[in-house]
């Protein structure tokens, strides 16, 4: 098996602002795993909040010796080895695991979903994310959402109910609202907990800190919306740790590691009665479509991350009235419409 990768810069269509800063650009790193003529593809997305950034990403992938596998079925033991080579670098792990899912899927001529015994009829409805902005530019953005039936917002700023409000005098749809961490006093979260709710709110994303893990089980013990973790949660020992504390969890590839991870969260987490969000980050169609799988086994879907994006570089996964559509093309099911890809 031979690993290779390459950087790529993926651009955003608007400045895209979140509590803990605004961007116009991500930096991915893109896989290719290549045995016997096969060829499986990968991503790795960092947001620079995360902590990795390109260079981390290239020096953890350099450090990957595929070549003493011969099997790419034996995807346990290889991903075990990644695994082991090094704390953290998740989103970097999450981009040989994806290659290898699609690598293993397609040498048993398969779709993975196919592979994991899921219906691909059963996908969710992803939701479509609007960034902090003025309450001009939401409203335009609400507008250009329109085939998505379900929409997210950004909040944790200082005019948080006038975006609220923005969104509202466009739209009556159901609204996510995802604050990033951007509040820290309890009670003025649960007063905005009430009053989303009463403005069609039907789930709050990270509302606090994931340190201030003691107040966010208190707003979850007392809030009328259920409190989603995401920055709080990033792989299994994190969801075996804090699933008290939430009530549900915003499970995405470049946090828990790819698509084995993610697949045993998502179970895990149904056994701690949480409700499940399959997420992602800006990404094109390729991690994007990994996801897709996942989202199969989930309660919410939250999969735009390429439609924010002017350069996508595969065609995978496609939308029909913000419903998740997957193909029977074998693999994660894509394939790239510009090149260069890796060498
Ligand atoms: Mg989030």
């Amino acid at each position: 098996m031979q690993l290779s990768f390459t950087p790529y810069y993926l651009k955003l269509k608007h400045l895209f602002r979140v509590a803990a800063g605004a961007r116009t650009t991500t930096p991915i790193v893109l896989t290719r795993i290549e045995h016997n003529g096969l060829v499986g593809y990968g991503e790795a997305s960092m947001p620079p909040y995360l902590g990795e950034s390109i260079e981390t990403v290239v020096a953890f992938l350099k450090r990957v010796n595929l070549a003493q596998f011969s099997n790419p079925l034996e995807i346990d033991d290889i991903l075990d080895y990644v695994d082991s080579i090094d704390t953290g670098n998740n989103a970097a792990k999450a981009s040989v695991d994806i290659a290898l899912h699609d690598l293993h899927a397609k040498l048993l001529s398969q779709p993975l979903h196919r592979l994991w015994h899921l219906d691909k009829g059963c996908s969710p409805v992803t939701s479509f994310t609007i960034g902090i902005d003025t309450p001009e530019i939401v409203r335009q953005k609400v507008a250009e959402a329109a085939a998505f039936p379900i929409l997210k917002l950004k909040l944790g700023n200082t005019i948080d109910k006038q975006l609220v409000e923005a969104v509202r005098s466009a739209t009556a749809k159901p609204l996510y609202v995802d604050v990033n961490q951007g509040w820290t006093d309890r009670a003025m979260a649960l007063d905005m907990a009430y009053w989303l709710k009463e403005n069609g709110v039907v789930l709050l994303e990270q509302p606090m800190p994931k340190v201030q893990i003691d107040d966010i089980a208190w707003l979850t013990a007392h809030s009328p919306l259920p409190i989603f973790a995401d920055e709080g949660i990033r792989r299994l020992d994190e969801l075996e740790q804090f699933h008290g504390a939430y009530s549900g969890v915003n499970i995405k590839l470049m946090k828990s590691t790819g698509l084995r991870e993610a697949r045993k969260m998502a179970i895990e987490a149904k056994t701690f009665g949480m409700q499940t969000m399959m997420g992602c980050m800006t990404e094109t169609s390729c991690a994007i479509s990994a996801a897709a799988v996942v989202s199969l086994t989930t309660d919410y879907a939250d999969l735009d991350g390429a439609l924010l994006i002017t350069n996508d570089i595969f065609n995978g996964v496609t939308f029909n009235q913000g419903r998740v559509c997957l193909t029977n093309s074998e693999g994660i099911g894509v394939t790239p419409k510009e090149m260069p890809l890796p060498v």
